[in-house]
């Protein structure tokens, strides 16, 4: 049977290191400050901005919250996050995802600082991801690498399955496991074989958003399996993109779902805010 890898206790561990670094920029004067804009009123994000403001609190960062109205507009968002760039308290700028319609996503991440952008989504931060010189990674496929670091898993030559490409699981964590020296494989809606690729893997990273749609007799025996994927089947129950059961009769660890990458993702941002607020200490 799969060891399960404790999302939980790993985000817990690093939240007390990470408090232990507030209080020491605090002792230097610097506290750090997290500012998180969400704009209209799509339930799902109103939870995670509370999580987020909950985390930060029992963190000590200083952290503001700007709910802004459906109907606001491009301009007054952009107005907003300028002021933010300019704000001295404030380390990083996170804005939740989705925005309402018809406001251009990809014009107000590059509004935001790229020094300040915490969620690592800027063009200029995702491009020094890719040149191998990060200034800030996004969070939760930065997680998914504290995950396997604090398993101790060395990526070194081995052969990584990643199933999703998007902008902000998929190729960033490729890109990560890259400069770890994996040989890295990214499937997608349009890959062959799918399962032929997964059963070659020695570490499996599923971020689809499709319920348990990686079998459990994919998974070569004693492989590393990390489930991003969040689903909603039925009225309560959370599952992942992998079937949980089948998987940890064959791989060596697995994190399951809900309780693994989830807690991560959170942690990640207190992680690099708390970083951002480090180079302020420093100038
Ligand atoms: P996206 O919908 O942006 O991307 C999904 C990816 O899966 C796409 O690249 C898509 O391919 C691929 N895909 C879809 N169907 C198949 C298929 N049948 N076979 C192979 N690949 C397929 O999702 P996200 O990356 O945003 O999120 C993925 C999952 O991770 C979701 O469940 C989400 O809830 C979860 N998540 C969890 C987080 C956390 O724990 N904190 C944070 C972020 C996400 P194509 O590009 O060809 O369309």
């Amino acid at each position: 049977m799969a060891r399960i890898i404790d999302g939980k206790q790993i985000a817990a561990d690093l939240r007390v290191k990470i408090a232990a670094d507030v209080t020491r920029l605090q002792g230097a004067g610097v506290t750090p400050g997290l500012a998180v804009v969400l704009v209209g009123d799509d339930p799902a994000s109103r939870v995670y901005v509370s999580m987020k403001e909950k985390a930060c609190a029992a963190a000590g960062i200083f952290s503001v919250e700007h709910k802004l109205a459906a109907e606001t507009t491009e301009r007054e968002l952009l107005d907003l996050i300028d002021s933010l760039n300019r704000d001295e308290k404030i380390d990083g700028i996170l804005v939740q995802l989705p925005l309402p319609d018809p406001i251009d996503e990809g014009k107000v991440l590059e509004a935001i600082l790229p020094t300040k952008d915490v969620d690592g989504f800027h063009p200029y931060n995702v491009g020094r991801l890719v040149t191998g010189n990060p200034l800030f990674q996004p969070c939760t496929p930065y997680g998914v690498m504290k995950m396997l670091e604090a398993e101790k898993v060395d990526l070194a030559g081995k052969d990584v399955v990643i199933i999703g490409r998007s902008n902000i699981v998929g190729k960033p964590v490729a890109l990560m496991c890259l400069a770890e020296h994996a040989t890295v494989t990214i499937c997608h809606s349009r890959t062959r074989d799918l399962a032929d690729k997964v059963r070659k893997a020695d570490v499996v990273i599923a971020a689809v958003g499709r319920p348990e749609m990686i079998k459990g007799d994919w998974i070569k025996p004693g492989a590393i399996v990390i489930d991003v994927g969040v689903n909603r089947v039925g009225d309560k129950k959370l599952v992942g993109d992998v079937d949980f059961a089948g998987a940890s009769e064959r791989a060596a660890a697995i994190t399951p779902v809900p309780g693994g990458v989830g807690p991560m993702t959170i942690s990640m941002l207190l992680f690099n805010t708390v970083v951002s607020a480090g180079r302020r200490a420093a100038v």
